[in-house]
């Protein structure tokens, strides 16, 4: 099962808590938004922090990488790891630097990962390949036997996780509202939204139709 985010004292907000969520459904969303998680491990007593892709696999999120990573390595034999994903959702102008900010969603996963095998590898690879291009599993090569052994598959469960979330305009200083120089300046929010663009064709794919799942793509 899930936790609740922010269950746990190393997973409490602190400062602006107000942005600090604690529904499950929030935390799922925010996972199941992104694509990229940037994954942390200690190794020699140095950090080191890589962007990865990753999928949610019921109450795991699910990590793929190479037999020979140094990340995963790490991972598969306990190292503790801090996982977090950002999607960001804008920028906040306010009428002072210190005001301005950024709307976003981010989620965070503390623990200890476990490495898949058998059947459960596959589960987790499927489910890496349908969160990160959704309806291409059926299409492709599914791995080998020589791939699936060049690959290593972990799972992290969801047991101590946290989510913040800002949405909105800027949160002026009152003071900034009245003040004759900086009162009429713009202030608002400006949202980005990421989107694929058109996709192109290998030469040997010039003449077949893109599938639907491709020129359908996007993202929440
Ligand atoms: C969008 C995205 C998605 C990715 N998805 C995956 C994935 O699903 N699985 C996977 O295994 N890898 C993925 N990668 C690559 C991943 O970030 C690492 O480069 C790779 O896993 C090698 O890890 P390693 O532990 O073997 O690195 P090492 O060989 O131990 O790295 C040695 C050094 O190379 C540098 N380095 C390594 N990776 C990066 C990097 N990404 N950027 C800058 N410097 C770096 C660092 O200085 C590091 O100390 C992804 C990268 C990106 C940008």
């Amino acid at each position: 099962m899930t936790s609740r985010p922010g269950g746990t004292e190393r997973t409490r907000g602190r400062r602006l808590a107000d942005r600090a969520v604690t529904e499950t459904a929030a935390l799922h969303a925010v996972l199941d938004a992104g694509l990229v998680a940037h994954v942390g491990v200690v190794d020699d007593g140095q950090p080191f922090v890589l962007p990865m892709g990753y999928a949610r696999m019921g109450d795991d999120l699910v990590l793929h990488g190479s037999t020979g990573s140094r990340l995963m390595r790490c991972l598969a034999a306990g190292a503790p790891t801090c996982v977090t994903v950002t999607l960001l959702d804008g920028m906040v102008l306010a009428r002072s630097a210190f005001e301005s900010s950024m709307n976003y969603r981010t989620a965070m996963v503390l623990g200890v990962a476990r490495r898949l095998d058998g059947d459960e590898e596959l589960a987790a690879l499927r489910a890496l390949s349908d969160h990160l291009l959704p309806g291409r599993w059926d299409d492709i090569r599914p791995p080998s036997a020589k791939e699936r052994a060049a690959t290593m598959t972990v799972a992290l469960p969801l047991a101590e996780c946290s989510v913040k979330i800002r949405t909105g305009g800027p949160d002026d200083d009152p003071a900034d509202l009245v003040d004759p120089m900086y009162a009429r300046t713009w202030a608002g929010e400006v949202p980005l939204e990421a989107s694929f663009g058109t996709p192109v064709p290998e030469p040997a794919s010039a003449a077949s139709p893109v599938p639907r799942y491709v020129s359908q793509w996007g993202r929440a």
